[in-house]
């Protein structure tokens, strides 16, 4: 038996509050492959909670029955800054309310290039000792972080936590939507099979968002190094963000079939033993997973304040210039003109929209993945805060 539970304290941001990060630690310490998974970093977004839960029963009998492989981190908490943003019953979680504001999911600390500095003078030609390398070296940077604020602490605290590990699994979800996946071009073949056990059909695949998330800082190392040393370094680690549907779509069947979709896949790639799944890979079907390229996906934009209703539902065809829905203008005097259209500006899915209805204008409402580049989407911001 290998389970433990660490809690790691935070720096407290004001007298007489303190918070904690905890982890979950399956296997042996060093054990691969490394799965780390965290919940809420966007902490308006909750489904990953009840599904990290649930996982954690199947993984704690593994356990017992001594069926944990690899190594397996589990935070289903990973954000008790934005989760206290508590403003009478409503949790504003996607923004600090302190610490210079800011999206939880922007501007994460980049090493690459300390890293890149600190292994130049030992890189081998051998790719599994550099591997190691530039574990070791990304661990030193770690270390020097800063972590004077609470969200600087938090920041350094789920990075140590996370960026030794072979596979990053972040859990987020949209307003309304389809089960996607956010991820970086090189690993579509990686984790189609993850996505096609989750149900997913849509994933969105880019080379880089310019929005330095804290999937895509697990693997900006690599990445950075593979420009200096290309064949030489290996994708040390790979990451995906999922968005688990909508925010609403939260229940015990929902985050049980997830959470044996996972476990699934930890057994697919020999973290768990086979037995837990009772070695039944017939769920292993990915050919309904179809990738979009980010620069591809169409941001749907109200072109009034208003109340949005929509037309097209989650899952729908749509094509370029039809009208997925209207935003009613209260404040016009004509009523009978105070409809203005939601125009779809490529062919494609309408995957994900708002879960308000309530709209100001210039908010992107839906969001639809095609497969043409659209002249208006900037490559290095293609993620919106
Ligand atoms: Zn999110």
């Amino acid at each position: 038996m290998s389970y433990q539970i660490f809690s790691h304290v935070l720096p407290s941001a004001s007298l007489g509050t303190q918070r904690i990060i905890k982890a979950h630690h399956f296997g042996e310490q060093g054990a691969r492959p490394k799965v780390y998974l965290q919940a809420g970093l966007h902490a308006d977004e909750w489904p990953g909670f009840l599904l990290l839960n649930t996982l954690l029963k199947y993984l704690k009998k593994a356990d017992e029955a001594g069926l944990i492989q690899g190594e397996i981190v589990i935070v289903p908490v990973a954000n008790p800054i934005g989760l206290a943003q508590n403003f009478h019953g409503y949790v504003p979680g996607r923004f600090a309310f302190s610490d210079g504001g800011g999206n939880f999911n922007r501007n994460w600390p980049q090493i690459g290039q300390q890293v890149a500095k600190r292994i130049q003078s030992s890189i081998t030609g051998d790719v599994e000792e550099n591997k190691v390398l530039v574990r070791e070296a990304i661990r030193e940077e770690l270390k020097q972080l800063p972590d004077m604020t609470e969200l600087q602490g938090m920041k350094k605290t789920l990075l140590a936590l996370s960026m030794d590990a072979d596979e990053v699994l972040d859990l987020h979800c949209s307003g309304e939507a389809m089960l996607h996946g956010y991820l970086p071009q090189e690993f579509e073949d990686y984790f189609k099979p993850l996505l096609g056990l989750l149900g997913a059909k849509v994933g969105l695949s880019e080379l880089e968002t310019g929005a330095a998330s804290f999937d895509e800082t697990n693997v900006s190392v690599w990445r950075e190094l593979k420009g200096h040393y290309a064949h030489l370094i290996p994708w040390g680690c790979r990451s995906m963000t999922i968005e688990l549907r909508g925010e609403n779509d939260i229940s015990d069947e929902v985050a049980e079939h997830d959470a044996k979709a996972l476990l699934e896949y930890l057994v697919m790639r020999g973290v768990v033993h086979e037995e837990v799944t009772q070695g039944d890979s017939s769920k292993r079907d990915d050919s309904a997973v179809v990738y979009y390229p980010l620069d591809a996906m169409d941001l749907v934009k109200a072109p009034c304040a208003g109340i949005v209703c929509y037309n097209k539902q989650i899952g729908d065809e749509v094509e370029a210039g039809e009208v997925i829905g209207e935003v009613v203008n209260l404040m016009e005097d004509d009523v009978t003109t105070s409809r203005y259209p939601l125009v779809a500006r490529t062919n494609g899915v309408l995957f994900a929209r708002y879960q308000r209805r309530l709209v100001m204008c210039g908010e992107s409402v839906a969001k639809i993945a095609g497969r043409e580049h659209l002249a208006y989407r900037e490559i290095g911001r293609l993620f919106e805060d």
